[in-house]
């Protein structure tokens, strides 16, 4: 198994290293080439939506990644990389890869508090409890009809999955603790099967 890190900007060097921690190989996606590559899952980490998705157009990448997600292959987008999947962006005209049925509000928890520290749970393999660092993170307004919301915190939704495709609003690979991670290399290991 072999995973791509969206690597045109933000944070996806945390991914990589989470993945080493797992005994999960991964490697960068740059440029188009790299899409042709062989990789059985995508993450696409946090940064800035508005750059990351600019970059993704000027690179001529944009069409490939959507595709591919569209033909089942996992996904994993945190915080900037949900605003990646969702198909609704609430306070800004834009759109990037739009596959995942949810309507996002970026920057969500304002100024003051746009970057906290959390525990609570998340409904992966059973409930467990983990740390969930937010940074300037967005939230989940809504969700489709397809989407399992995963954790809430304060009534508003932080994660969630539409069959392969998962989202954070936080940053799990920031954190020791690697059951996100999991819980998407399960969602790839059944998509090989
Ligand atoms: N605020 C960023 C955005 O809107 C996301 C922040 C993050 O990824 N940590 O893209």
């Amino acid at each position: 198994m072999i995973i791509g890190v969206l690597a045109v900007q933000g944070a996806f060097i945390e991914h990589r290293n989470m993945l080493d921690m797992l005994g999960v190989n991964s490697m960068e996606i740059r440029n188009k080439m790299d899409l042709s590559k062989s990789f059985d899952g995508i993450i696409l980490p946090g940064g800035e939506s508005t750059v990351m998705g600019k970059l993704l157009c000027d690179l001529d990448m944009i069409d490939d990644i959507r595709q591919y997600i569209s033909k089942g292959m996992p996904v994993f987008g945190t915080c900037a990389g949900m605003i990646l999947l969702a198909k609704t962006i609430v306070n800004s005209p834009m759109k990037h890869l739009g596959t995942m049925d949810i309507s996002v509000v970026r920057n969500a928890y304002g100024r003051q508090l746009g970057s906290f520290n959390a525990v609570a749970s998340f409904h992966g393999e059973g409930e467990k409890q983990i740390p969930m660092p937010f940074i300037r993170a967005p939230y989940i307004e809504s969700v489709g009809e397809d989407v399992n919301v995963l954790s809430r915190i304060n009534g508003r939704i932080v994660a969630a999955q539409q069959g392969r495709q998962l989202v954070t609003s936080f940053h799990p690979e920031l954190t020791k603790d690697p059951l996100v991670h999991r819980h998407f290399l399960k969602l790839v290991k059944d998509y090989l099967q």
